[in-house]
């Protein structure tokens, strides 16, 4: 077994941790007090990502998706150390690298240039109201009439929502009963948006989305993009996909095999927020002197540090191994990624707890950033699935066939 990075990894590691340290590290505290990013401000975000190559144009997105995986992994983990609000306006934005090229030549002409110059957002928008861990019965849908489908219904919980130039919707297509998605430019097809607000992720825009009767044209369903891909070779080579997860696609639906590595990624984010606040409590726990002693000398204090401590290390090594898996195509991928997921967002919520209660009054302050540690930390166990939800995932593939506990 190899624990170590390749070079290139490595290279790549350094070059992002030294970026956010530059950029985005002086400035997050007191930037996330404000609330969401601005359109312009997540715009400025994906440029200022594109020059150290972290871009989402098909070409740039398939050296993050594809020739490495582990490369999205890395790139995680070392936002969540700085500010992962910054990792949905980026992450999001993968899924248009993804479609735009399957969409219709229109749409392709429209949007390519912006994806090329990092100017656009974009949105993965599946839950409702009705329809949280279980979507199999979603309330949106889509009328077909002739070349175009009409979607009406509401959406809640997306990320991006409020900014998103283009998003990825699902919604039940009224002449088959099923589920599916479509890619919807909100300057052709105008949905409305609503902000939402939550207890961390503060500068991450998340809001509610409203469809009234917005066209989109038949060839931007999904069943009908993937078909393309599917058929045509030159088509397919320009997905930002690896090889390992063509061959995941044999073994599962599309959608559970594409959430594999955004799955990885929140396990690895909270963990970087973890390791964020381990570091703040190793230091501190040498530097603040009671009872005539650093708090480190404390056998109490020893112990949250090595349960925090050995929460990490163990997270990591199941993200990556979970990542490994992807990367190779193996079946293992859904179980070891939606536990990654779990063990990543528990841990961090545990670590940073204790991070807090190490720093004592200073840890509630928002002079440091203890407390959005722990704030953003509590995030990790919802979006993109649930513990719950990952927790059936796992049931079910370990006893298999027969045994999903929700459906
Ligand atoms: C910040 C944020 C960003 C998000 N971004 C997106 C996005 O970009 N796109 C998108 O489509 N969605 C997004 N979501 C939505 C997210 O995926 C949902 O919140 C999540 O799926 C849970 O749905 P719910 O909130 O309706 O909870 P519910 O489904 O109502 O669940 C409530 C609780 O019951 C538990 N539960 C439900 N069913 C079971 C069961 N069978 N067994 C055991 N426990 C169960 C859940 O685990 C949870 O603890 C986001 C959410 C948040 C908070």
């Amino acid at each position: 077994m190899d624990f170590e990075f390749t070079k290139e990894e490595i290279m790549f590691r350094d070059s992002v941790k030294a970026f956010l340290d530059k950029e985005y590290a002086p400035v997050a505290n007191e930037r996330d007090k404000k609330g969401p990013f601005t359109k312009d401000e997540a715009i400025d975000i994906l440029k200022k990502f594109k020059k150290i190559g972290v871009a989402f144009d098909p070409e740039s997105a398939k050296e993050l998706y594809a020739e490495d995986p582990m490369l999205y992994g890395i790139l995680s983990e070392e936002v969540g150390k700085v500010w992962v609000s910054l990792l949905p306006v980026i992450g999001m934005t993968g899924l248009p690298a993804l479609f735009v090229p399957l969409a219709s030549e229109e749409t392709q002409n429209r949007l390519m240039p912006k994806l090329e110059k990092a100017e656009l957002i974009g949105c993965f928008a599946e839950t409702e109201p009705e329809a949280g861990c279980d979507t199999s019965d979603l309330k949106t849908t889509a009328r077909l009439e002739n070349d175009h489908y009409t979607i009406n219904g509401a959406k809640t919980w997306i990320s991006n929502a409020t900014i998103a130039d283009v998003a990825y919707v699902g919604a039940k297509d009224l002449s088959t009963g099923l589920e599916t998605f479509f890619l919807i430019e909100k300057d052709i097809s105008p949905f409305d948006t609503n902000e939402l607000h939550k207890i961390g992720w503060n500068a991450a825009p998340t809001g509610e989305m409203f469809f009234e009767d917005c066209r989109v044209t038949k060839e931007n369903e999904m069943n009908i993009m993937m078909g393309k891909a599917f058929s045509d070779p030159e088509i397919m080579k320009r997905l930002p996909m690896s090889e390992g997860m063509m061959r995941l696609f044999g073994q599962m639906s599309p959608f559970t095999a594409l959430m594999t590595l955004p799955r990885c990624s929140m396990g690895l984010a909270s963990l970087g927020i973890a390791q964020a606040a381990f570091e703040a409590s190793v230091k501190y726990s040498k530097e603040r002197v009671q009872f005539g002693k650093p708090l480190g000398k404390f056998q109490l204090i020893q112990e949250m540090l090595y349960q925090m401590n050995v929460l990490i290390e163990t997270g990591r090594l199941l993200a990556y191994k979970a990542i490994d898996a992807i990367s190779k195509g193996s079946g293992e991928a859904r179980r070891l990624s939606s536990m990654a997921k779990i063990y990543g967002g528990e841990a961090a919520v545990k670590v940073t707890y204790n991070a807090v209660q190490i720093h004592g009054g200073l840890g509630l302050s928002d002079e440091l950033p203890l407390e959005r540690y722990y704030r953003d930390a509590r995030m990790m166990t919802i979006p993109d699935g649930t513990s719950e939800m990952m927790k059936l995932i796992t049931g079910y593939t370990i006893l298999g066939k027969g045994f999903s506990a929700y459906t």
